[in-house]
C-alpha cells in the first residue's frame, strides 16, 4: 500500500472515534498499531490517537526505540506531547493530514506548534509528509 492509502486508513479510523482523531502505526509494510485498538483509556483527554497507535504497536513497553523504522499515519498533526512520543520511539516518517490549526479552527483549542522545529529534537533522521488528504481529514473535524 501506499502512502494515500495508508493516511486513509487513519482517517476512517477518526470518523468513529470518540474524538475525530485517527493514527496507525506501519512497519516493514504492515500495520502493527491503530488508534482504535483502545488499549489506554478512552476517556483522558491526553489518551491521543497517536499515543494509544504507540501503546497498540510496541512489543516491548520498557525500550524506547521499538519502533526505529515504522511510519506514524496521522489524521491529524501531532502535537507536541505526540511528537516526544514519536522521537521517543524513532520513527522514521509521520505522514498527516489536518494541521494543528485545521484542528484549532474546526475542533478544539490546540496549542500550535512547528513541527519541523519539534523534529530537530529527533536522535534519527526522520521524514515528514505534510497535509496529505487534509481536505478528507477538515471534513471529520468539522462534522465532529
Ligand atoms: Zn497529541
Amino acid at each position: 500500500m501506499i502512502d494515500e492509502q495508508y493516511i486513509d486508513i487513519a482517517i476512517e479510523i477518526s470518523k468513529k472515534a470518540n474524538h475525530p482523531y485517527g493514527a496507525i502505526v506501519v512497519k516493514d509494510g504492515k500495520i502493527i498499531g491503530r488508534s482504535d485498538d483502545n488499549t489506554l483509556l478512552e476517556n483522558s483527554m491526553y489518551s491521543h490517537a497517536e499515543l494509544i497507535a504507540i501503546e497498540s504497536a510496541s512489543n516491548n513497553k520498557n525500550l524506547y526505540g521499538d519502533l526505529k523504522g515504522a511510519t506514524m499515519y496521522v489524521s491529524c498533526e501531532p502535537c507536541m506531547m505526540c511528537m516526544g512520543a514519536i522521537l521517543y520511539e524513532e520513527f522514521s516518517k509521520i505522514v498527516y493530514a489536518a494541521t494543528l490549526q485545521d484542528s484549532n479552527n474546526n475542533y478544539c483549542p490546540e496549542v500550535i506548534t512547528d513541527i519541523d522545529v519539534l523534529a530537530k529534537y529527533a536522535n534519527n533522521k526522520i521524514e515528514i509528509v505534510k497535509e496529505l488528504h487534509r481536505d478528507k481529514a477538515i471534513e471529520v473535524l468539522k462534522r465532529a
